[in-house]
């Protein structure tokens, strides 16, 4: 590799030299989203902050194997391991089979994702696909002595995992510092201490999603299916394991724990993540109120906007913040973004008409280095774009005649552009489906003619099979007297 990426590791707390245990191959671990509802504004972020590293690190030739998984079973409503499952909750509402509930909202998280041009990743394992592999992980967890079961649910054992080895160094929290915040257990509590972690958990007669265990019939605690996920695809060590901020907290801190408990070792080199979007400084949620679908976006149905807002206006919106900075949502942010990602395509289109002179008055190298060094910044989008931007400026500059550039100059200059902004960046010009359009009614205009001369022919049955045969993919054709128009349905 020929560039050298620093990412900022949330396990040491500083910028780090990438070096993948096994190059030019890359294990990426993704925790992926809970399939319970529509996919939100905040989970928009983790899925494009991942999408460009992925982009990126392939981009400099890097084989990443991209792992982001499906919760489909074990995240109750609460993160202590208490509450209701948040699958069976739903299908219980809405009197579905939980695996229904799975079905329909992964679909329609992939169709936003797909929207936002995310990549999808190389293997997208679902939890319930995974209780073996759970089990086994609890079972090896179980022999160490670092977990104890109680009325037919496995707990993790923090004090004394933290005897051996030190938990909550990616929190920064410490062991002493939990005691002394946490409540009393009444005595009435399965656990033994507040903060220790369900691995397994007992079902109670009316829970639904069960499987049988040594322990009890029951499901897994949802920090389990990451690291015995991580572990199968990616193997006991990876390299880089991302989420959003949130997931600090208990998960990501208790996968370490199991990992380390199960194997020995850790099994990440990298832990990156990706911070929280706001709405008007406060934070995003369901009880809230301020909770924004992705496609109450893309239709603008939400009250609290002003408009439609495309998907490549959201991922400009995401792409203008550094991954690990805060994004707060308005209706102006999202206008001013708006206004850049169009920008950057008009430059787009202009690039393909510029003509090459005989000299250049401008240099293009640096803006390419420039390019590479913010994104080899832990991919410091922001800055990216402002490179773009400065291209853009000399783009429209050539265009006017205020600038000259020499073909091989103008070469550099496209190959850099498009890199960057359709390879690495994700960005696509929305309007140029209007190019689909005009090829659509290039076409109609053709099978038109011909329904009009086979007319002119009296040649009926041909004009009536055209006519049928367009009101069957509804086409419907009307005639009139200056000739054939149609609609669509
Ligand atoms: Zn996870």
């Amino acid at each position: 590799m020929t560039q050298s990426v620093f990412l900022y590791n949330t396990l040491t707390r500083r910028k780090e030299e990438f070096k993948p245990y096994n190059p030019p191959y890359v294990g990426m671990y993704v925790c992926g989203p809970t399939v319970y509802g529509d996919a939100h504004l905040g989970h928009a972020r983790p899925a494009i902050t991942f999408d460009i590293i992925y982009r990126y690190l392939s981009h400099l030739g890097y084989k990443v194997r991209y792992v982001r998984n499906i919760t489909d079973v074990g995240h109750l409503e609460n993160d202590a391991d208490a509450g209701e499952d948040k699958i069976s909750k739903k299908a219980r509402l809405e009197q579905l089979e939980p695996m229904e509930v799975v079905q329909y909202y992964t679909i329609r998280y992939h169709k936003s994702m797909d929207a936002l041009n995310v990549l999808r990743p190389s293997i997208e394992p679902h939890a319930s696909g995974h209780i073996i592999e759970q089990i086994e992980m609890v079972k090896k967890i179980m022999d160490k002595g670092y977990a104890y079961e109680s009325e037919g649910s496995i707990y993790f054992d923090v004090l004394k995992f933290n005897k051996d080895y030190p938990y909550g160094k990616l929190s920064g929290r410490s062991v002493d510092e939990m005691i002394s915040n946490t409540r009393d257990l009444d005595g009435q509590d399965e656990k033994r201490n507040s903060f220790d972690f369900a691995l397994w958990k007992k079902a109670q007669p009316e829970h639904i999603m069960r499987w049988p265990s040594p322990w009890s019939d029951g499901f897994p605690g949802w920090h389990m299916e990451c690291s015995a996920m991580g572990a199968k695809y990616l193997g006991e060590v990876f390299d880089i394991h991302g989420g959003g901020m949130d997931l600090i907290f208990p998960h990501h801190e208790a996968e370490i724990a199991q990992s380390v408990a199960a194997n020995g070792k850790e099994a990440v080199k990298y832990w990156l993540h990706n911070n929280m979007i706001t709405i008007n400084g406060q934070k995003m949620g369901k009880s809230l109120g301020n909770f924004i679908t992705l496609d109450q976006f893309f239709d603008g149905s939400h009250e609290k906007l002003e408009k439609a807002y495309s998907p490549m206006n959201i991922r400009f919106f995401i792409l203008q913040a550094q991954y690990r900075g805060t994004v707060d949502f308005s209706n102006e942010a999202l206008q001013a973004a708006e206004k850049g990602y169009k920008k950057l395509m008009e430059a787009l289109r202009t690039l393909d008409k510029l003509k090459p002179s005989e000299k250049s008055s401008v240099e293009i190298a640096s803006i390419k280095d420039d390019c590479y060094q913010a994104m080899n910044d832990d991919f410091n989008t922001p800055q990216l774009i402002a490179a773009l931007f400065e291209a853009t400026r000399l783009i429209n500059l050539i265009n006017d005649g205020k600038e000259t550039i020499t073909i091989n100059e103008l070469e550099l200059l496209k190959n850099t552009f498009k890199t960057f902004v359709i390879d690495i960046l994700g960005l696509y010009d929305e309007t140029s489906s209007s190019g689909n359009e005009s090829v659509i009614s290039g076409l109609m205009d053709t099978i038109l003619t011909l329904r009009q001369d086979a007319k002119q022919k009296k040649d009926w049955a041909t004009s009536d099979l055209i006519r049928d045969k367009l009101k069957s993919i509804g086409i419907q054709v009307k005639d009139t007297k200056d000739g054939a128009t149609w609609s669509l349905d």
